[in-house]
């Protein structure tokens, strides 16, 4: 629910994309299509996509996972920063919206490092666990239905490795002066969820105030 980081002032807003932003060509016209779309909103911004883009560079990720899709920007932005052997398992629960993103995926030559499943994303994870994979993947970004973000920390946190980082967007989203306030309950369920991260012993965090909110989860 972040087009842009919505707790900068307008002027700074437009200085920092600017005089820091480097999308892609081909993110910026995956951007531009999903930009009519009414839920819009559900696309994360160029600068967090870049930021997120830089942090599974500097933790040198091969292998990630993505809990909410949407028309696939932030699955192709982090694609684009893995290596040649690199993987993002991206789930959704809407081929309509991926069906958006594919074709800029196959554009940019990553297709085949993002492997979407179509089911709700507790039932991928579910079956990423029963698989043995865990402890196995580098980077997970959690940015999907908010009442169920405290279900997908949980297996994330048994699926990434320790030293890995776990993303979950939209966590300053609990007040009045956010964008999305039609969303009212999920005030009280981020709010919530923030005060259990905030004193869970088996993360490091850091709450990143770029989009609506971006907690850093670092496995202990
Ligand atoms: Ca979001």
């Amino acid at each position: 629910m972040s087009v842009r980081t919505v707790l900068l002032p307008e002027d700074v807003y437009q200085y920092l994309q600017a005089s820091s932003v480097r999308e892609p060509e081909v993110l910026r016209r995956l951007r531009e299509v999903t930009a009519p779309r009414a839920e819009s909103e559900m696309q994360i911004s160029p600068e967090q996509g870049q930021f997120m883009a830089l942090l599974v560079r500097l933790i040198g990720a091969v292998r990630c996972i993505e809990v909410g899709t949407y028309t696939g920007y932030s699955a192709l932005a982090v694609a684009l920063a893995l290596p040649q052997n690199g993987k993002i398992v991206a789930c959704d629960v809407s081929d309509e919206w991926t069906s958006v993103g594919r074709p800029f995926w196959r554009e940019a030559g990553v297709e085949s490092r993002i492997d979407l499943r179509i089911q709700p994303a507790l039932k991928t994870l579910d079956e990423l666990l029963a698989a043995g994979e865990q402890g196995s993947y580098d980077f997970a970004f959690i940015d999907a239905d908010k009442g169920n973000y405290y279900a997908y920390f949980e297996r994330l946190l048994q699926l990434v490795r320790t030293g890995g980082l776990i993303g979950v967007d939209n966590t300053l989203a609990v007040s009045g002066t956010t964008i999305n306030r039609k969303d009212g309950p999920i005030f009280q369920v981020l709010r919530a969820f923030n005060e259990r991260l905030h004193h869970d012993e088996r993360v490091d965090l850091s709450m990143v105030p770029i989009g609506e909110g971006l907690t850093l989860l670092r496995k202990r």
